[in-house]
């Protein structure tokens, strides 16, 4: 054991227990019925660091919905599929706009701005589905993600994806206004069908931060060796995560913790330490911006301690 990794093992552990006792928790999302459910007392973190050791704390092995988190996996496939075409139908900026946003599609002719917003992740998942059915397109991401994780048991939350297909008006509105200008082009049933499972893939926060090592070792899967993706993407990857991961949030992130990171509304955030560590979070309890409350509190926590922020 490394000084650095005990180091890095009492923060987490420490971080952890005082993030349980803490009162101001945010709240939890409605919008997804299903997700009103969540205790908003659960707290986990996790960290892998670059010798592949875990670091966990709080309730690391709970599963939850990952929701917004999938936008990384799904933006990764997608480039593989479609290299730089990619970006002909969804931006590289930052929004300001909430996540589920429809004004700025009127502005850009249908093209979202970057694509982890709710708009640019269905044009994503759109190209994804593209000459595929469905299920098809939904069981190569969900393998990608077990891949990535190293863990077979990593599933998809029905009763979660069901509550949103039947609540998901707003992401209908913004598939179909996508879809009048050929940004999207698969039927909108299938592309947020889609959408809407690939949200609703729990995991815990050691899956999460165990998908997450390609990000920060340049493309490569550390217990393979494998090239997911090339060193170039890999950063590019995490430059989309700092400047759009948390929505108009996403420059609070930054200042505060320093570290590419993609939030989800159902708590969680995966964080990037380049060359050093993948890290997962969970505290269902939201901010206005609907990112994790605690979440970012405890990873703000952890960079300061480790010394971690990317902008030294
Ligand atoms: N499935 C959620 C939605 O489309 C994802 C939002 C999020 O996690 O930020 O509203």
């Amino acid at each position: 054991m490394s000084a650095e990794f005990d180091r890095l093992s009492a923060a987490v552990r420490e971080i952890a227990e005082e993030m349980k006792a803490r009162p101001d928790r945010g709240s939890v999302a409605d919008y997804i019925p299903e997700l009103a459910h969540v205790d908003p007392g659960r707290f986990g973190l996790c960290a892998v660091d670059a010798e592949g050791r875990v670091a966990a704390g709080g309730d690391a092995d709970a599963p939850f919905s990952i929701q917004s988190i999938s936008k990384v996996f799904t933006l990764t496939l997608a480039l593989g599929m479609a290299g730089d075409r990619l970006w002909r139908r969804v931006g590289r900026e930052p929004s300001g706009s909430a996540f589920n946003s429809i004004v700025q599609l009127e502005h850009e002719r249908g093209v979202p701005r970057n694509p982890f917003i709710n708009a640019g992740a269905i044009a994503v998942t759109d190209l994804i589905l593209s000459g595929h059915q469905p299920r098809e397109a939904l069981g190569e991401i969900l393998r990608f993600v077990r891949f990535l994780a190293d863990d077979e048991t990593i599933r998809i939350d029905e009763a979660v994806a069901a509550s949103e297909q039947r609540t998901g008006f707003r992401n209908a509105a913004l598939a179909n206004y996508m879809r009048s200008f050929g940004v999207v082009t698969n039927p909108i049933e299938f592309t947020l069908g889609v959408y809407f499972h690939h949200c609703a893939i729990a995991m815990s926060c050691r899956q999460l931060a165990m998908a997450g090592r390609f990000l920060a070792h340049g493309g490569r899967h550390p217990a393979t060796g494998h090239a997911v993706v090339s060193p170039q993407r890999a950063r590019r990857i995490n430059a989309l995560m700092l400047t759009c991961g948390h929505y108009d949030g996403s420059g609070e992130f930054a200042f505060r913790v320093g570290l590419p990171g993609k939030s989800g509304v159902g708590g969680g955030v995966l964080a990037i330490v380049p060359g050093r560590a993948s890290l997962a979070v969970w505290s269902p309890g939201l901010d206005p911006s609907g990112n994790s409350h605690l979440g970012r509190e405890a990873l703000e926590m952890l960079s300061r301690r480790m010394g971690w922020s990317i902008f030294g």
